[in-house]
């Protein structure tokens, strides 16, 4: 009996595949959107959702009247989505935010007096910042020793504490040990955040089996465009933390004193809240888990080794890795290029090529520093800092586009 080969095709798609763009000599090439860790094109079932919501609208528990009920019931049904998404557990909150800056901020504001943070310096900036107190680890040189670095730190302080720890970085893709790092915190009566922005638009995140204790991300990363972000975690500290926003929604009652909504979802979202983003957020949620994992991992697993495969052949381009090759990642990939900025690369495969990258320090200043550093490349920056350029792929990325900038990429070291 033959045995059929199963394929996963990744059934949905994204707005602008089609979008053209014109390059040097005035000619126009379709885009190849390398740029999905920036901010992941809009899917089709995300821009369907938000378009359904817009004919009725209002504010939420606000009124009686049809359309504030009907955005009330949508606002709830999206938290619901979430929720689910990210496998919470039943009585955790679902706080929607701006975005995953705004989620990490609201958790500092919420820390009990005296809590220390520890944070790996390889931390995207808005789970480095944020936190009043914090022990700031160096990057490990493997897996293992970011658990060992974590388990000394977290011994070594006394009262509250909380590990932070982004479950893939925003610079290499590079999957973190979030569920040794998880067992480690509560080792030491600590608890974890994990800053899962880049993560979840590439694996499924299950926070329960997993055994974490928050989880923030942006919806503008999960293919839901400057949609809202989440806070997702344990309620006690987020009840008893100081309402992040003060004003309508978050209270209970005003007189001479005012009484605070305990629990966290109307205490920390005071005003009226971006309900589009919370269902396009939604929407993107619903579309993934539909998609299904195994077809979306396949599919970029394919196209990232196509990647680095292709950037390991040409002279002069190095990839930047904290735990080197053979390390699991997303599809995020960032190199510099011999004899050339950041700036000049991303630019040429803007303006030559049509390939939209990212160039700069990623909002990881410590870590990108480390890693060139490690590299012994500077970047070349004008300014003596250093940067290095960023290509990342999600649904809608094709050989093509991975082909394209590797081409280009050859060309530009040729010409050096
Ligand atoms: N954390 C990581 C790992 C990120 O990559 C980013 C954005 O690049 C953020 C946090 C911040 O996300 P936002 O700008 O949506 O707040």
């Amino acid at each position: 009996m033959s045995v059929a080969t199963i394929s996963h095709p990744v059934q949905v798609k994204v707005l602008g595949e089609d979008l053209e763009v014109p390059v040097k000599g005035g000619r126009l090439v379709s885009y190849a959107n390398l740029d999905y860790a920036a901010s992941a094109p809009c899917l089709e079932p995300v821009s369907a959702a938000v378009a359904a919501a817009l004919p009725a609208y209002s504010s939420v528990h606000r009124g009686a009247g049809y359309a504030s009920q009907l955005t009330t019931a949508r606002y709830e049904q999206a938290r619901h989505t979430v929720r689910a998404f990210v496998g919470a557990r039943t009585d955790d909150a679902v706080i929607f935010t701006r975005n995953t800056t705004d989620a990490t901020n609201l958790l500092a504001r919420c820390l009990p007096e005296g809590t220390t943070a520890v944070v790996f310096d390889t931390e995207h900036h808005a789970s480095l910042l944020p936190w009043p107190q914090a022990v700031r680890l160096a990057p490990p040189a493997f897996p293992g020793e970011a658990v060992r670095q974590a388990d000394e730190a977290l011994a070594a302080i006394e009262g509250p504490k909380l590990l932070v720890v982004t479950a893939a970085s925003n610079v290499t893709g590079e999957l973190w040990p979030i569920a040794a790092l998880a067992h480690i915190a509560h080792r030491h009566g600590a608890r974890i955040l994990v800053d899962a922005a880049q993560l979840v638009p590439h694996r499924r995140l299950n926070l329960t089996a997993l055994d974490l204790d928050y989880v923030a991300f942006s919806g503008h990363k999960l293919y839901a465009p400057f949609g809202a972000g989440v806070l997702v975690g344990r309620r006690d500290w987020l009840s008893e933390g100081e309402p992040y926003l003060k004003g309508g929604g978050a209270v209970k009652a005003v007189a001479d004193a005012v009484e605070w909504h305990e629990d966290p979802e109307p205490r920390h979202e005071a005003g009226t809240p971006n309900v589009l983003g919370a269902i396009a957020l939604a929407a993107a949620c619903d579309a993934l888990t539909a998609t299904g994992w195994t077809a979306l991992v396949r599919e970029e697993e394919r196209l990232v080794s196509r990647l680095r495969e292709g950037l390991a052949a040409i002279e002069g381009v190095h990839e930047l890795s904290l735990w080197g090759p053979d390390h699991p990642r997303v599809g995020i990939v960032s190199f510099v290029v011999d004899g050339y900025t950041a700036r000049e690369v991303a630019e040429a495969l803007s303006g030559e090529y049509g390939i939209g990258v990212r160039d700069g320090k990623f909002c990881a200043h410590p870590f990108v520093r480390h890693l060139l550093g490690a590299t012994e490349h500077d970047g070349g920056c004008e300014d003596g800092t250093t940067s290095a350029v960023r290509a990342s792929i999600g649904i809608g990325s094709n050989e093509e586009h991975i082909d394209r900038l590797i081409g280009a990429l050859r060309d530009l070291a040729a010409r050096r």
